[in-house]
């Protein structure tokens, strides 16, 4: 039966974190079960985009610290790396690249906890990627992983707890994705672009990655539209765990999902035996589960309507829909939105962008990237009925 460990810490002071963490990683038979001496370790928190740690969109560099200061006690080398897709603007210039990456990690504070605890910090976007080829797979059937990753001895995977727009859930498996290097990001966006078909690819990356340990910081996150405009809260949780889809399944049960199969991931990973997402077999150790499940969840609107089949959905084209939409008054024309769309449906029609919705696939990567909260997500009419009865 696999173990997730489930541990109380009420907010990010740095002591604090670092017995919870260090509670939570015991509780699964301490650090040494997991890291040997001399093992070069990849952190891989999400670094989705340039923001500071209260916005709660990025892993809290706290946690990060927290899991370098473990991985240093068993004897590991701790490395700190991720290619988020924000930092990949529509260029192939590697230098602009890792200059665009420096501020994202510069924001994010794990410049910062990573120079004060001696970790090094990794760039993906150099040092080429592997290929594996996935039999039967009609959208997806190759996936690229960043080399650098696959160098190392073994991964933590470290999310964020939160919704997420396209898959309702971002975790210790969609976490993954930033091993992806570079632009091909946004190539797999274009290939799959029904959630089904897209939290296949998320498997199939977790599959080769196969992480040593996941680790969520749930002590802020964040539910509504997320991964990075909807609404903070407050969790108050450490959730780790061996077993990565048994780990994202504890924790979309306290982010508020009522059974851990709505999640796209979660149900593919299980069905493949990758991990348990049935949490009467999962063992919960530290403290009651159900303490900490939220009551007031908010889930992402955009992604439940992507949840009906796709016959459905073009059925019903005219009447239930969803589209990103540009709010003016928010927007600084930086022009983010239009370099990171997979399928140029955004342009630049006067002084703002302005989406094109005969092209948008609707992925929501531009209100995932947009820095300013400057992108809503607008439903039909029906739609938001649907939304509101689910
Ligand atoms: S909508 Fe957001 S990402 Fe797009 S140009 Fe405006 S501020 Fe930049
Ligand atoms: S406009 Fe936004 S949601 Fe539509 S395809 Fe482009 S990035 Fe995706």
């Amino acid at each position: 039966m696999p173990k997730v460990s489930v541990v109380r810490c009420d907010n990010y002071e740095k002591e604090l974190v670092c017995k919870k963490v260090e509670e939570a990683i015991n509780l699964l038979g301490g650090i040494t079960s997991f890291i040997k001496t001399g093992e070069n370790v990849l952190i891989k928190p999400n670094l989705l985009s340039p923001k500071k740690p209260e916005k709660a969109v990025t892993t809290h560099p706290e946690i990060v610290r927290a899991i370098i200061r473990l991985v240093k006690k068993a004897g590991g080398i701790p490395f700190v790396g991720d290619s988020p897709g924000g930092a990949v603007v529509g260029s192939n210039e590697s230098t602009r690249l890792l200059a665009t990456i420096d501020k994202y990690w510069l924001e994010s504070g794990l410049t910062k906890v990573c120079d004060e605890e001696g970790a090094k910090l990794v760039s993906f976007e150099t040092g080429g990627v592997e290929i594996f080829r996935i039999k039967n797979r009609k959208y997806t059937p190759e996936v690229f992983i960043s080399k650098t990753v696959m160098s190392f001895d073994c991964v933590i995977t470290v999310p964020k707890l939160k919704t997420h727009g396209m898959i309702l859930f971002t975790g210790a498996i969609k976490n993954l994705f930033g091993c992806v290097p570079g632009l091909r990001k946004s190539t797999y966006h274009k290939q799959a672009i029904h959630p089904d078909n897209f939290s296949q690819l998320l498997v199939d990356i977790f599959s080769i990655i196969k992480p040593r340990l996941s680790i969520f910081d749930g002590i802020y996150g964040m539910d509504g539209n997320g991964p990075s405009a909807g609404r903070i809260k407050k969790f108050a949780v450490i959730v780790a765990g061996k077993d990565a889809v048994a780990v994202d399944s504890v924790a979309s049960k306290i982010i508020g999902f009522k059974d851990p199969n709505e999640i796209p991931t979660t149900k593919i990973a299980n069905k493949q035996g990758l991990g348990e997402s049935d949490l009467s077999k999962i063992e919960i150790l530290g403290e009651n589960l159900f303490d900490f499940v939220q009551k007031d969840f908010i889930k992402p609107s955009n992604a439940i309507l992507k949840m009906f089949p796709q016959w459905f959905v073009s059925l019903m084209s005219k009447l239930i829909w969803t589209y990103p939409e540009i709010n003016e008054s928010k927007c600084v024309v930086c022009k983010m939105c239009v370099k990171s769309c997979p399928v140029e449906a955004i342009e630049m029609i006067g002084k703002y962008p302005r989406v094109n919705r005969k092209k948008c696939i609707t992925c929501m990567c531009c209100h995932e990237l947009c820095n300013y909260y400057a992108i809503n997500v607008r439903l039909s009419w029906l739609a938001d009925k649907v939304v509101k009865r689910k």
